[in-house]
């Protein structure tokens, strides 16, 4: 499988492109800016994007996706608890907008996910974990020894929840239940931030010790 990361824009948002060395078909993962950046390391790496995916709303996981999606015209994918501030760019995405900066509106989510959900690209299995706390719609995409985990946990860290929707409780009981439970080598690609494992996380995460 490959896996490629781009740290783009201000809050430094990881976006991610996925893909399958066989069948060269893969997906993106919060194209938050820098869309020419992203299209550029997509055509490098020679892949057919046939997804695009979000892990939540919030702007700086979002910001190039007007333009991501009409240069590769792949479905768009959003759980549905967090289409609704995605189709607006109001709410708990105004809120962390940056002054002076302006994104596009995004188009419309063509699919809305939900807890279980199964994404089939290209011959890469992932599953949807549905993990509110960060946003009410905040997922994490499992499958293929890695999980994706967007702003719900991070290297020795865990997603902020002072933003609307957001809840410490939830995140935390999100965490517990659906990400440390997976086996320790489970290699974790958060939102923002280096890589970790769930076991490093279980053993040395101090939000959940
Ligand atoms: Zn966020
Ligand atoms: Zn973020």
């Amino acid at each position: 499988m490959i896996i490629d990361c781009l740290a783009v824009g201000p809050f430094a948002t990881n976006c991610y492109i996925v893909g399958s060395e066989e069948t060269k078909q893969g997906i993106i993962i919060d194209p938050g800016d820098d869309a020419a950046a992203i299209l550029g390391r997509v055509a490098d790496l020679g892949l057919d994007i046939k997804m695009l995916v979000l892990t939540h709303g919030h702007i700086d996981h979002v910001g190039a996706l007007k333009a991501v999606k009409e240069a590769t015209d792949a479905e768009m994918a959003i759980h549905a608890d967090d289409a609704k501030s995605l189709r607006g760019l109001r709410g708990v995405l105004q809120s962390i907008i940056v002054p002076g900066l302006f994104y596009p509106l995004p188009p419309p989510p063509e699919r809305l996910l939900r807890d279980g959900d199964s994404l089939d690209v290209g011959g890469l299995h992932f599953e949807v974990l549905h993990t509110p706390g960060h946003t009410p719609g905040g997922i994490c995409l499992l499958g293929e020894g890695v999980v994706f985990s967007g702003d719900t946990l991070f290297n020795y860290g865990i997603g902020r929840t002072d933003l609307p929707g957001g809840s410490y409780h939830r995140l935390v009981e999100s965490i517990r239940s659906r990400l440390l439970t997976l086996p320790d080598d489970t290699v974790v690609y958060p939102g923002h931030g280096p890589e970790t494992t769930i076991g490093a996380e279980r053993a040395g995460n101090p939000f959940l010790s």
